[in-house]
């Protein structure tokens, strides 16, 4: 970890500080800096706005059902996939398009880049954005490195491919073996603000078995709350409009 370069760090911000615990992310320790000079990357967009973002699927049984639940919500998302589960999944990829939601890349294995070398790293996002761009019909815009953790080559990779990178602003920790649905409200909400970014899971890919129960039983009342509250919840491209970042 010691020649490990984080998003912030590409971004020409020093930090020493590095969580890799599980989802950990590289840019907490950043705090307002952060802030002031990478809201966009950090997922901070239209303050009326709050995107909602689910990483590590498609997941089988996991995804259908977020799927109806956000229809019925009238709700739009950015999934974050990663290719191999896309690849045993492709319908649901596709499903995914056809109602409208946002397709991004995480990566085609969940591996923290950092600990591999540049031509894997190279090699992974490639295959990754090729697979996801195949097999759902819709171009990647969005990529979120899995643990929120990358180094300067992944990030050069993702700009080549025309991905623009998104952690979040806040997240339900609902990977967790303690998370409930009430734990992963609490969670998103205590630091929920307007232009916010949330990060869920729909896929016990790299967490607890069926832990997603808890996030999806979690996303109605979330959705509600920030409605209650002004606030419009959709997908990354609406979040930044027109100014997309770079
Ligand atoms: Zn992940």
């Amino acid at each position: 970890m010691s020649r490990a370069r984080t998003l912030a760090m590409a971004a020409g911000i020093a930090t020493a500080a590095v969580a890799v615990a599980h989802a950990g992310p590289a840019v907490a320790a950043i705090g307002p800096l952060r802030r002031r000079l990478m809201p966009a990357t950090a997922g901070i967009g239209d303050p009326g706005h709050v995107a909602l973002t689910f990483d590590d699927g498609p997941h089988p049984e996991a995804t259908p059902r977020l799927l109806r639940l956000l229809d019925s919500a009238g709700v739009r998302a950015t999934f974050f996939l990663l290719g191999r589960m896309l690849t045993e999944h492709p319908e649901i990829g596709r499903a995914m398009v056809a109602a409208g939601h946002e397709i991004g890349v995480h990566g085609y294995e969940h591996r923290l880049l950092v600990k591999r070398g540049p031509r894997a790293t190279v090699d992974d996002l490639t295959r990754a954005t090729a697979t996801i761009a195949e097999l759902t019909g819709s171009t990647p815009r969005w990529w979120r490195p899995p643990y929120g953790v990358a180094n300067t080559v992944a990030v050069g990779t993702a700009r080549r491919l025309g991905l623009t990178p998104v952690l979040w602003t806040c997240w339900g920790r609902d990977w967790t073996r303690s998370a409930t649905p009430e734990s992963i409200q609490r969670s998103v909400l205590r630091k929920l603000a307007g232009g916010g970014t949330i990060l869920l899971h729909d896929s016990d890919h790299a967490a607890t078995p069926r832990c997603w129960e808890s996030t999806l039983a979690a996303v109605p009342p979330i959705v509600t709350v920030c409605r209650d509250r002004g606030l419009r919840v959709g997908p990354l491209g609406e979040h930044f409009g027109a100014s997309r970042p770079g």
